[in-house]
C-alpha cells in the first residue's frame, strides 16, 4: 500500500501504519488539545493508540489462524478505518474459513475477558468516565471499544468477519459461489437497511459504513465469480494476441500516434532482440508528455521490471499476479522469452462475460 510505513515485524508479518492514520492521531491531539488542554490531548491519543492496538491484535488473530493452514500474510496495515491483513488468499474449505474468520473476533473476546478481570479487581466499570475528556478511565473505554469491535465485526455482511462466517456456514451445505452470492445479498440487504436508518437519523459515519459494506459485498461476490469462472483455463485462452508494440527508440510523439490509431491502452516496448523492455501505459504517456515533452524516449517513462506470464499459467493465478503487480497489463512470453501476448484486466472480464454467457442455464441442453 502506498504511503504506509513499516513499524514492526512480528511472527514474520510486517506491521505497517498508513500516513492517514498518523494524520488521524495528529487531528485528535489537536482537537482535544484545543478543548481540554495537554492532558485531554494525551488521553485522546493514548486511547486511540490502545484501541488500534486491539485492532492490530484482532488482525493477528486472523493472520495466525491462516498461518496454521499454510496461508501466509504479507503485512497488516493500520488505517483510520481499521486494520487490513493482506493474506495471500482466503481458505476455501468452509471449516478453515470459519476458523480464520472467527479468530479475529475471538481475540476481542479474550481482551474483553482480561479487561473484565482487571476491572473487577480495580473498582469496576466506570461508564460515566468514558466521556470525561480530562481523564477518562482508559480500561473502561477499551472495554467498550472492544465490545463495539466484536459486535460490529459479527454483522453478517462482507467484508466484515460475520459475512465470512455466514458464507463458510452456507458453504458447508452448497457450492462456494452460491454461498458467496447469498452471503453477499444478505450483506447488501443489511447495508441498505443500515444506510436508510442512518439517512433518517442523519448519522454520517454510519451512512459511510453502510456504503463501505455494500461495496465490499459487491466486490467479494464479483471477485469469487471471476475467480471460479477463470480457474482451470490457461492464460493463452484469454490473452490479447493482436496488439501494437513500440520500439525502444520510439519517442512519446510516436507513441501518441499509436495510442490514437488503436483502442489499445498499454504498449509493450521491445528491445533490439524483440524482448520486452517495459510497458508504456496511457497514463505514463500523458504524464511524460506534460513533464518532458513529445521528443522524450518512451524508455524514459515506461514501467520496467514487470513480472511476465507463461501461456500455460492458470488464469486464476495470472489474475492474482496481475493484481499484485499493480499494473494494468502483463506480458505473456514463451519459453525463449519472446513476447507472444498481453494480459489485461479487461481480458479477464471479457473472458468472464463469455464464460458466463455460455454457462447460462437457458443455453444448456440438459436441465
Ligand atoms: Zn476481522
Amino acid at each position: 500500500m502506498r504511503w504506509s510505513f513499516k513499524i514492526a515485524r512480528v511472527a514474520g508479518i510486517d506491521v505497517r501504519v498508513h500516513a492517514t492514520f498518523l494524520l488521524l492521531l495528529g487531528g485528535i491531539a489537536y482537537i482535544y488539545g484545543v478543548h481540554s488542554g495537554i492532558r485531554g490531548a494525551f488521553y485522546a491519543v493514548m486511547g486511540t493508540v490502545l484501541v488500534f492496538l486491539c485492532v492490530l491484535l484482532h488482525e493477528f488473530g486472523h493472520a495466525l489462524a491462516a498461518k496454521a493452514y499454510g496461508i501466509s500474510t504479507a503485512d497488516i496495515s493500520l488505517l483510520p478505518i481499521g486494520g487490513v491483513a493482506r493474506m495471500e488468499r482466503m481458505p476455501e474449505k468452509p471449516l478453515q474459513e470459519l476458523v480464520v474468520a472467527l479468530a479475529g473476533p475471538l481475540v476481542n473476546v479474550i481482551i474483553l475477558l482480561a479487561l473484565g478481570v482487571v476491572l473487577a479487581f480495580s473498582g469496576g466499570v466506570n461508564l460515566e468516565s468514558v466521556s470525561d475528556p480530562e481523564g477518562p478511565d482508559l480500561l473502561t473505554m477499551l472495554l467498550v471499544a472492544n465490545l463495539i469491535m466484536l459486535l460490529f465485526n459479527l454483522i453478517p455482511a462482507f467484508p466484515l468477519d460475520g459475512g465470512r462466517v455466514l458464507r463458510a456456514l452456507l458453504a458447508t451445505k452448497m457450492p462456494y459461489a452460491r454461498a458467496t452470492r447469498i452471503a453477499a445479498s444478505i450483506g447488501q440487504g443489511l447495508a441498505f437497511a443500515i444506510g436508510t436508518f442512518a439517512a433518517f437519523k442523519g448519522l454520517l459515519l454510519l451512512g459511510l459504513i453502510a456504503i463501505f459494506i455494500y461495496i465490499g459485498a459487491e466486490n467479494e461476490s464479483a471477485f469469487v465469480q471471476m475467480r471460479l469462472a477463470s480457474s482451470g483455463f490457461p492464460v493463452s485462452s484469454a490473452m490479447m494476441t493482436r496488439f501494437n508494440t513500440l520500439d525502444h527508440h520510439s519517442t512519446l510523439d510516436q507513441a501518441v500516434d499509436a495510442l490514437l490509431g488503436t483502442s489499445q491502452r498499454q504498449f509493450p516496448v521491445l528491445d533490439d532482440n524483440g524482448g520486452m523492455a517495459g510497458l508504456l501505459t496511457k497514463h505514463n504517456l500523458l504524464l511524460g508528455l506534460r513533464r518532458f515533452g513529445p521528443g522524450t524516449l518512451v524508455t524514459e517513462v515506461m514501467v520496467r521490471g514487470l513480472p511476465s506470464l507463461l501461456p500455460h499459467t492458470n488464469l486464476e493465478r495470472a489474475f492474482t499476479v496481475l493484481q499484485q503487480s499493480g499494473s494494468q497489463a502483463l506480458p505473456v512470453v514463451d519459453q525463449t522469452g519472446r513476447l507472444i501476448g498481453l494480459f489485461t484486466a479487461e481480458n479477464v472480464s471479457e473472458f468472464f462475460l463469455v464464460q458466463n454467457a455460455l454457462a447460462r442455464p437457458d443455453r444448456r441442453s440438459a436441465p
